[in-house]
């Protein structure tokens, strides 16, 4: 059962695994999340599970699996990943100083060694080093924030004294991601997605699958599994018969569904 704004109902995240070349389902599972943001450690155990001495050279995903979770995941296990940056993180188009626009927190620079933020006025806003929460808080000196002539831009609220950022215990990954996102290689391997993990679930839908007939986790798996495999299938005849897979290759990836 998921629940999102409010509401419960009997849903399943059905999740695959997409190679590039052929549009064969890798790796799929089964998720009760509401949304992407911790589906990348299970993606890779159902990767592991299907493929022996699976190896993930490279890995993009849409920008609901831009998470802390996931970015460390990727990071831990050595993937060259390309995950959208989430919308609140993106660098905003037009120069802070050749605009009025509200600032974004990317206009922000965060600080590893003294754990702070630089703000756009170069005033550090800290956070509690004692405080115990998941996503920590960081503000500027609130006296030196009602003075600040980027206050109204900063805050967005004619009552708050400054901004507060508040973000995990992976921000350096966050950071990393959404620069590494901004290069015209990561543009051009992400552009990509569209044509790699989008079209299975498309065509999935085009052969009649709507949704679930089971309830259950477990016989949702089963159901899944048997949707990837009749996928794979057609995927498989297809590239056999186009020449582009071996039928040897099929030993690595029957697993999969
Ligand atoms: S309002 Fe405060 S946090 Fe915002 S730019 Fe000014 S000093 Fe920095």
């Amino acid at each position: 059962m998921m629940t999102k704004k409010g509401y419960c109902d009997y849903s399943y995240n059905a999740q695959i695994n997409v190679d590039a070349d052929h549009q064969i389902i890798v790796g799929q599972h089964i998720s009760q999340h509401a949304n992407d943001v911790q589906e990348v450690e299970p993606a890779l155990q159902a990767l592991t599970e299907a493929i022996d001495d699976a190896v993930v050279g490279m890995w993009s995903m849409d920008n609901g699996y831009f998470s802390g979770p996931n970015l460390h995941a990727v990071d831990e296990h050595g993937i060259d990943s390309y995950i959208a940056t989430d919308r609140e993180e993106k660098p905003a188009t037009d120069d802070l100083e050749d605009s009025d626009r509200k600032f974004v927190k990317a206009d922000f620079t965060y600080e590893i060694e003294s754990d702070v933020f630089i703000c756009p006025a170069g005033e550090q806003m800290v956070t509690d080093p004692a405080s115990k929460a998941k996503r920590k808080s960081y503000r500027a000196n609130k006296d030196v924030c009602k003075k600040c002539p980027y206050r109204f831009r900063c805050s967005g609220s004619k009552k708050s004294a400054g901004r507060v950022i508040r973000t995990d215990k992976f921000e350096v990954a966050r950071q990393a991601m959404t620069k590494k996102m901004e290069t015209t290689e990561a543009k051009s391997i992400y552009e990509r997605r569209k044509v790699i993990a989008e079209p299975p679930f498309g065509q999935i839908k085009n052969s009649g699958f709507r949704g679930f007939n089971l309830r259950g986790k477990e016989k949702v798996e089963a159901e899944f599994s048997l949707v990837c495999t009749a996928h794979n299938f057609k995927k498989f005849v297809k590239a056999v018969s186009t020449g582009s897979v071996r039928l040897e290759d099929l030993e690595k990836v029957k697993k999969a569904a």
